[in-house]
């Protein structure tokens, strides 16, 4: 299979100084020498003669098994999602590449200005404006990527507003400005926002002014997805999802990619198709599982279908609380505009979805409802103009704390504009800064209702405990224990370097916390005799009736970090505790763990 990885035959052949071949049946070569000698050595009952390897394959005759009926919504009623007027704007900026896509939802009035508020949604992924006139009428839109500049995205889009402006003979009189989204809170500084609000209070103020019924927002964004609850207009419960991209616009635009599907093609594509199960567990088994089906003769238009039910599972059991799943759903969020997605959702849920012809601008949208609620103000707003000013982006790691915090300053009329401080500090104060003035840390407590003073004697072996991945809740369980046991123990809480330490020993690409397990264990090495490195399958605080497994790496992780080196082998005690086999299969594994090291340990 490496053969079909160019950059790996280039460099061989660099290093032998002559071509190789590869071709595409280079991973089959040992099957097709053992078809050829078979054919060769004329042993078939019904002698066969072939030319070239391509004629020893023959189409498979397996059938082709599908889970979920075509995606069609008969309820939802999508919005037609076309403006007065839309097309795409090249910024003249050399700087950012990206074409921001302009909508005009009404008419202007030439050879007036237009008075507007202008919300502004700085995501991770991409970055959306927009103009509503008072008595919260969305006049335009705007929307581009990110493409990892946040303030050149922003400046991209002001200038596209210009652009709308001059086209339309007007000039926009800007009432107020926010910002809301990831980069909200840099980017409302540097432009003087006159608000500065989170999404979800956004994301909520849009739904409900444009279905006032609404109790649910299923959001799906680039990066992360939320999932929120209303009564009467009020937020009432939010969460969002956790580092996994597997419910996210990401896998899907990853997908289509890989696939060769535009996105705006993905929804006419899925439409109407069939699919297969695969996992919704995260990205890896998804794409193993529809890798496993395009090899198998699924069509691309069925992988994309199946990519769809996968995400909308992976939503449904990871980010929202299905039983909190109120009577009016409002899908937000760009994928909104993927009908074959919400077609997904309302499969699964067997009720309506409400999609909004803005649902690719809600944060901004609300943004600006929230505005022109807040009434009358003095804006602070630095104008549409901006966008012709350079504000370079300076960036500085703070030492005032080990937490060292990159932080991002721009000067802008005289004035420093500094965002990325963890702490309560500001670019003028020269300390670290405590943000909590309740003078209640919950940490702190934490900590304290779970010290206790260990009662072993000094002298004997000491057990080393990583406070890593999902042992790390467990630590003073753990000490606790060895404690009772009469064994000393010491926890890499101190180690401060854990993922880089661990990204340098692992020998392969994990992610940040399996990295870190390595980093801790490695800390622990030369600071203890044995090193506990239980094996944890599930988790133990799970609902009843439920299972809640741990990931693939977490379950096999201290078989991944013992393969550091010989000498980390040999000193972990890796017990298998599963809380399913029953409390007397977990004390077996501990005793036999644990019995070379206490001789007088008995069961
Ligand atoms: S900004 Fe605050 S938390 Fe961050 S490194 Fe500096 S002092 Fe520490």
């Amino acid at each position: 299979g490496v053969s079909l990885n160019r950059a790996v035959v280039r460099h061989l052949s660099k290093l032998i100084g002559m071509p190789i071949r590869a071709d595409a049946y280079s991973p089959l070569h040992g099957a097709i020498g053992a078809a050829a000698r078979l054919i060769q050595e004329n042993k078939l009952d019904n002698p066969i003669s072939v030319r070239r390897p391509i004629e020893l394959f023959r189409p498979s005759k397996e059938t082709r098994t599908y889970y979920y009926p075509p995606l069609e919504s008969s309820r939802s009623g999508a919005p037609d999602f076309q403006p007065s007027e839309n097309y795409l704007y090249r910024s003249a900026r050399a700087d950012f590449q990206p074409e921001v896509e302009v909508e005009r939802f009404e008419s202007l009035p030439a050879g007036e200005s237009t008075e507007v508020y202008l919300g502004l949604d700085i995501g991770s992924t991409s970055t959306k404006a927009v103009l509503t006139g008072p008595g919260k009428k969305a006049i335009a839109g705007f929307y581009t990527r990110t493409a990892g500049r946040p303030l050149q995205a922003v400046q991209a889009l002001l200038e596209a507003m210009d652009d709308l402006a001059r086209n339309q003979g007007t000039a926009f009189q800007v009432l107020g400005a926010g910002t809301t989204g990831s980069g909200r809170t840099f980017i409302g500084r540097i432009i003087g926002a006159d608000l500065i609000i989170d999404e979800i209070t956004a994301h909520a103020r849009a739904a409900v002014e444009l279905n006032p019924a609404v109790d649910t927002i299923i959001e799906i964004g680039g990066q992360d997805s939320k999932f929120t609850t209303l009564h009467q207009g009020l937020v009432t419960f939010s969460t969002m999802n956790a580092v996994c991209a597997a419910g996210t616009g990401s896998f899907i635009e990853e997908q289509a990619s890989r696939l060769g599907c535009p996105l705006n093609e993905y929804s006419r594509r899925a439409e109407g198709i069939r699919a297969p199960l695969a996992s919704d567990r995260c990205t890896v088994f998804m794409e193993r599982d529809l890798n496993h089906y395009l090899s198998k003769g699924y069509g691309v238009d069925e992988i994309l279908a199946a990519v769809l039910h996968a995400v909308r599972d992976n939503y449904l059991s990871k980010v929202a609380v299905t039983s909190r799943v109120g009577t009016c759903v409002s899908f937000q969020g760009a994928t909104g505009r993927n009908r074959a997605l919400v077609a997904a959702f309302e499969q699964k849920l067997g009720q309506p979805i409400f999609v909004s012809p803005y649902c690719h601008l809600t944060g901004a949208l609300g943004t600006a409802f929230t505005l022109e609620e807040s009434g009358p103000v003095r804006s602070t707003f630095r104008g549409i103009a901006l966008y012709r000013q350079a504000v370079p982006i300076e960036t500085e790691v703070c030492e005032y704390c080990t937490n060292h915090c990159k932080i991002k300053f721009a000067r802008l009329a005289g004035e420093t504009v500094a965002y990325g401080f963890l702490c309560g500090r500001d670019y003028q104060t020269r300390e670290f800064v405590n943000k909590n003035r309740s003078g209640f840390d919950l940490l702190r407590e934490r900590a304290k209702a779970f010290r206790f003073k260990p009662e072993t004697p000094a002298g004997g072996l000491t057990i080393g405990l990583p406070a890593a991945l999902h042992l790390f809740e467990d630590l003073p369980f753990w000490e606790k224990f060895f404690d009772l046991l009469e064994l000393k123990t010491r926890t890499s809480e101190d180690c401060r370097d854990a993922v880089l330490r661990g990204k340098s020993l692992a020998g392969a690409e994990f992610c940040a916390p399996i990295a870190a397990l390595h980093g801790h264990v490695a800390w622990l090495v030369h600071r203890c005799d044995r090193i506990f490195l239980p094996i944890y399958l599930e988790a133990r605080d799970k609902p009843p009736g439920q299972i809640r497994k741990y990931c693939y790496y977490t379950q096999y992780a201290p078989a991944l970090v013992s393969r550091m080196e010989e000498t980390v082998r040999r000193m972990c005690l890796v017990p298998l505790l599963e809380p399913r086999a029953g409390v007397f299969a977990e004390l077996r594994q501990l005793y036999q763990a644990l019995k070379p090291i206490k001789p007088d340990l008995t069961f």
